[in-house]
């Protein structure tokens, strides 16, 4: 697949070559045009969809034919949500991911801690978590991420490794800031789309439809339906004799970077 340096090296010497011939042969600026918007629109797509793997190469899923799935929980900490899903999964005994936002850490200091003492992952969901993240250049992207994985490295004494782009969003600076920081990208190949619907049964079909061997489900630990919903999620993936394990065993990476 081709990602988007390649395609920004060969539409450039496209445009320099259609420049030139179109001066000797006089079929005019109309194909430049007509490319150019084609690369926009690819550049827009590739954006939004972020199993494309245009701007950055992800982990959406492990390469596994067992019965595994890694959970993952994007947007906390949450005073509220984050204990009783901790509560739920300590119960269960599962792992999870928890991809946190660096500006809600302040104040919840005790629960990030809480998050990693009882064996789950952390990682970084940005600082600021907005759709400003998809229109400042690649130095501040830097910067932003630079800054939640700072904070999450005071409280547990662990640098994040892992990140995954607020809303899926990625662009050619957010790809650049990842390739300068070499940090893993984590995507998933089961969106729920929970903050959307908020509804269990819809939730809990998503995941269903989306079930195979090596899936990373995304959640979002700010959600109360959570205290009900996770049971039943749980029981589901048991029922299909599905286990979860931890983000870092699917895909076969470690989660931290020695420090
Ligand atoms: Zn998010």
């Amino acid at each position: 697949m081709l990602m988007h340096r390649q395609v920004l090296l060969l539409y450039v010497l496209l445009m320099i070559a259609l420049y030139f011939l179109q001066g000797f042969l006089g079929f005019g600026l109309w194909p430049i045009y007509l490319i150019s918007i084609a690369y926009i629109l690819l550049l827009t797509y590739a954006s939004f969809n972020f199993q494309f793997n245009f701007y950055t190469k992800a982990y959406h899923k492990g390469t596994t034919d067992d019965k595994v799935v890694a959970l993952t929980f994007d947007d906390g900490p949450d005073q509220s949500v984050t204990p009783q899903i901790l509560d739920i999964l300590k119960s269960r005994n599962v792992k999870a991911t928890f991809f946190l936002i660096g500006n809600k850490i302040p104040g919840a200091e005790k629960l990030v801690k809480r998050i990693d003492s009882e064996g789950h992952i952390i990682g970084n969901h940005s600082y600021i978590h907005k759709t400003l993240l998809t229109f400042i250049p690649s130095f501040m992207v830097r910067k932003d991420l630079n800054k939640t994985t700072a904070i999450v490295e005071k409280i547990i004494g662990k640098r994040t490794d892992f990140f995954r782009p607020p809303f899926g969003v990625t662009t050619p600076a957010i790809g650049w800031a990842l390739s300068i920081m070499k940090i893993k990208t984590i995507g998933w190949n089961i969106r729920t789309f929970d903050t959307y619907y908020n509804e269990e049964e819809i939730i809990l079909q998503r995941i269903k439809d989306g079930l195979v061997p090596g899936s990373i489900i995304l959640l979002h630990d700010i959600l109360p339906i959570y205290k009900t919903l996770l049971p039943k999620i749980l029981d589901l993936l048991e029922k299909r004799s599905y286990k979860v394990i931890p983000l870092d065993q699917l895909i076969n990476c470690d989660p931290y970077i020695e420090v």
